[in-house]
């Protein structure tokens, strides 16, 4: 079963500029590449996005797809293969099902790539990608933005640093087996 990562775009990619639709308009953040290419060595990648701007009538739908295939080709230029962007197109007031917090998008991507949702971290930047995180079982990092400066709870400058965090825990965890099976083994002898 597959390990992933589910980023949030706007504010963890890109810079959040609201209700980005435009090519001109599309900034990556710093040091997004290199936290990816680090994150995927051990994990695949995943983008699951609220795109309001859509059910609101900023926007079409097919400006986010081309915006979308930009950014994904951009990064896919400098090695880093995002397997599928998921999107909840629809306002607030829907009431869909496929919103952030709520889970449909992130449970259809673990169906559809056999996904060990227990291993894989949900990056975002508002509590709303938390809360979906939380209520799929993942682990998750939020990523400081005018969105949460209020919220006392760990967060991450940059999605470079999540990465880093993310991937020492890894690293810790494969310590405590490794000092579990030692431990077992010096018992049995
Ligand atoms: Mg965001
Ligand atoms: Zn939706």
């Amino acid at each position: 079963m597959n390990s992933t990562i589910f980023l949030d775009s706007d504010g963890v990619i890109n810079e959040d500029n609201e209700y980005v639709y435009k090519r001109e308009d599309f900034k990556f953040l710093p040091n997004v590449t290199e936290a990816l290419l680090k994150l995927q060595s051990h994990y695949l990648l995943f983008v699951i996005t609220n795109q309001s701007g859509i059910g609101r009538g900023y926007h079409s739908e097919n400006d986010f797809i081309k915006l979308n295939e930009f950014m994904i080709q951009e990064l896919k230029n400098q090695g880093v293969i995002i397997q599928e962007t998921y999107y909840c197109p629809h306002a607030t007031n829907h009431d869909c099902e496929c919103r952030k917090p709520k889970t449909k998008l992130l449970e259809r991507a673990a169906k559809e790539f056999s996904i060990n949702l227990k291993n894989s971290w949900v990056v975002g930047d508002k509590m709303s990608d938390i809360e979906m995180g939380k209520n799929a079982g993942c682990k998750t990092a939020l990523i400081k933005s005018r969105f949460v400066e209020f919220i006392q709870t760990q967060k991450f400058d940059s999605l470079y640093e999540a990465a880093e965090y993310i991937l020492s825990y890894n690293a810790l965890l494969r310590c405590r087996e490794l000092l579990k099976a030692v431990n077992l083994k010096n018992r049995k002898l």
